[in-house]
């Protein structure tokens, strides 16, 4: 009787040890383009806040997003990630504590960055902006021919190319990118949403409509049909940043942050979403230091360009809050674990880099 007990136990503590981690319906991706590891981590830049030659106002910035602590800054600046994704989800990419997060392509500018993000193959041949159709297969396109998800996939995003990084044509999912109008059968309120997009500021002169557009025409079409994966891809922390304009840059830092938490408040008060969705969040690329003003460039002639960041809350995610262990992940990685999140395994005709373990440790 002993020994039963005693094979029943050990049989039980292989099964939980292995037992299915957190699985996931429902997957959402937020994208803040090229915004920095240093404001997420540290918050406000002091060199930034207090640079008395800036063509930007330093008094806007001192005012909304300083405090002389880090850890004050950073939640000044991102609320919602230093409350709930910290106490409930996991924070990657602090290079204080040599966590490193990356791009593994070598050119660290926007194209080649969702491409690695999405198709999970850093491929040295997708080297430019140009709208070229992505020849790669993304994980949305890929996970949309399985009947789970079929038509429940939706991509927006404020630039307009987009619809080439997620191939539309072959992939045949909808995509609201630009200064797109949304089809359909429409709401009133998203009736209004199209006309407002294209009555604000057109501030990046054509092919990039402000985020406010971006986002609350995804939202409100994710309330309407409940996609199952749904990307949010934001722009105005690039776009500012070369503009060489740090107040609006981090001005679009902490409006994403509030639109992420309405993202997420909707997620968990919603049936077929609630605890059954897990939200990642990352960016792009990175940019270099405030030195020099390098901070507002990114590329591969800028050194600190690939350093990037992640962010995720859901069922698929230990709470493990800001990660503090010496570790080396890609942002490659990511179009995997969105399958392995959902139980699925991600097998395009590409290479694809291995998922990260979100649910261990
Ligand atoms: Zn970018």
């Amino acid at each position: 009787m002993k020994k039963i007990t005693s094979t029943l136990l050990s049989l039980f503590f292989l099964v939980s040890a292995f037992a299915q981690p957190g699985k996931s319906e429902n997957i959402v991706v937020v994208t803040m383009d090229g915004l920095r590891w240093q404001e997420i981590f540290g918050g406000a830049d002091s060199v930034l806040t207090y640079d008395t030659t800036a063509k930007y106002s330093i008094k806007y910035v001192q005012k909304h997003f300083w405090a002389t602590d880090a850890t004050a800054r950073r939640k000044k600046l991102m609320p919602f990630f230093w409350s709930e994704i910290a106490s409930k989800g996991i924070l990657l990419g602090n290079r204080n504590y040599s966590n490193y997060f990356n791009n593994a392509n070598p050119y660290w500018f926007s194209y080649p960055g969702y491409n690695e993000i999405f198709t999970g193959y850093p491929d040295t041949a997708v080297n430019s902006n140009d709208k070229i159709p992505n020849k790669n297969e993304n994980v949305f396109e890929y996970l949309n021919k399985l009947p789970e998800f079929k038509g429940k996939t939706a991509v927006f995003g404020s630039w307009d190319v987009f619809a080439s990084i997620f191939n539309e044509g072959r992939s045949g999912l909808l995509v609201n990118d630009g200064f797109r109008d949304l089809k359909g059968n429409l709401t009133e309120k998203q009736k209004l949403f199209n006309r407002l997009q294209h009555e604000m500021p057109d501030l990046f002169h054509g092919g990039e409509r402000l985020d406010a557009a971006t986002f609350n025409i995804a939202f409100e079409y994710m309330k309407e049909h409940k996609p199952k994966l749904i990307f949010f891809g934001l722009g105005d922390t690039d776009e500012f940043a070369h503009a060489g304009q740090y107040d609006y840059y981090l001005d679009a830092a902490q409006k994403s942050d509030t639109w992420i938490r309405q993202i997420w408040d909707y997620i968990q008060s919603t049936p077929g979403y609630k605890d059954k969705t897990t939200l990642i969040i990352t960016t792009d690329h990175g940019r270099g230091l405030a030195e020099g003003s390098n901070w507002r460039h990114h590329g591969n002639k800028i050194g600190e360009a690939s350093e990037m960041w992640m962010a995720a809350i859901g069922p698929s995610v230990k709470p493990t809050g800001e990660s503090k262990e010496k570790a080396q992940a890609y942002q490659g990685q990511i179009a995997a674990t969105i399958a392995a999140m959902l139980g699925k395994e991600f097998k395009p005709a590409h290479p694809v880099l291995p998922a990260l373990t979100l649910n261990s440790k």
